[in-house]
């Protein structure tokens, strides 16, 4: 028996990657060098985030453009609503399609003024996620994505309400929902059951985020509507100090939540990678997948 064995067979696992767009050359370097290693794993897709208010249109599209252009693997570019007319959304959409890009994770965004504050419309624009949803639909045969929330979006009254969200967006045509981070995989289960239990059948993908930085996570924690369990706060508490332990604390978490997940027969993941490799590569070696290496014609 080994405790850590996941249910599934390697070639079982469906997994995918989330990079952002580098603001600088020796980012933009690191994140190709992240690319090519996490290419081997030969990831179901890869996805490329939309800066908050709109603010990396470019920087996406010319990633994404080049992950087509240079590599094998299939790119999902996000995009949100915030701060563009419905032409603008279309153009950029219309654009991906000529590149080659077939799969867009659709989100309505933050509001430019920054989390917390109320969402505002463009009053051109596309409203919410769902009517993202229908507008990618009318433009082209893209697979849709979507986020989706198991522990509530900060803005949402209730469980019941991001389940109402996540039924809209997949009566609009999304097809997979990715979720926000989570450290406690009950909750998860929890939201698994009940959106299965409304009829909801696409697949909820967990999105897993590996802990660098504990500090700066539960700050993305706080505004994204994820909880820091206290025995996940005191496996670092007193480490601040020491960035070795806390790496090698970080990896074991992130393996141990995989595995766990795994064992209980999740066989798809998403990992936000923060543009960097070993780590995600390490997990995914454990759950059996490894490179492919191209067999020589004899
Ligand atoms: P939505 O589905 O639009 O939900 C937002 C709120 O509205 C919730 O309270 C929900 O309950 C409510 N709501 C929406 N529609 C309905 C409905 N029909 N009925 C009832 N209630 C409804 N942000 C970026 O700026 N760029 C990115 O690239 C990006 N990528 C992300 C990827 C993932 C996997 C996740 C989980 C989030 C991402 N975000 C990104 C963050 C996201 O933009 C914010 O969380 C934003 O506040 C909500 O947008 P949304 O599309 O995720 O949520």
């Amino acid at each position: 028996f080994n405790a850590l064995h996941p249910t599934a067979s390697p070639n079982q696992f469906t997994i995918s990657y989330e990079f952002f767009p580098p603001k600088t050359p020796e980012m933009e370097t690191q994140l190709w060098q992240t690319i090519n290693r996490l290419a081997a794993l030969k990831p179901h897709f890869v996805s490329v985030t939309y800066g908050a208010g709109g603010t990396t249109r470019e920087r996406t599209h010319s990633i994404v453009a080049r992950i087509v252009r240079e590599t094998e693997m299939k790119p999902a570019a996000h995009l949100t609503c915030v701060s563009a007319a419905r032409e603008d959304v279309d153009a950029i959409l219309r654009d991906y399609w000529d590149a080659g890009v077939r799969h867009i994770v659709a989100l309505r965004g933050d509001p430019p003024t920054g989390v917390g504050s109320k969402f505002e419309a463009h009053p051109k624009g596309y409203a919410t996620s769902t009517d993202l949803v229908s507008g990618i639909r009318r433009i082209a045969d893209f697979e849709i994505s979507v986020s989706t929330y198991p522990e509530g979006h900060p803005e949402s009254a209730s469980i019941e309400q991001d389940l109402d969200a996540l039924q809209a967006k997949v009566d609009a045509g999304a097809t997979r929902a990715i979720t926000q981070f989570f450290f406690d995989n009950d909750v998860y289960f929890r939201f698994l059951d009940k959106a299965r239990g409304r009829g909801i059948t696409i697949p909820i993908v967990p999105g897993i985020m590996p802990i660098r930085n504990f500090k700066q996570v539960a700050g993305f924690a706080q505004k994204a509507g994820a909880s820091v369990p206290r025995w996940l706060a005191e496996r670092f508490d007193g480490l601040d100090e020491d960035p070795e332990t806390r790496a090698l604390i970080a990896a074991t978490t992130a393996v141990e939540q995989v595995m766990s997940l795994a064992r209980a027969g999740v066989n798809e993941f998403h990992f936000y990678t923060n543009n960097r490799a070993d780590l995600v590569f390490a997990i995914c070696h454990l759950l059996g997948v490894r490179p492919v290496r191209e067999r020589a014609i004899a």
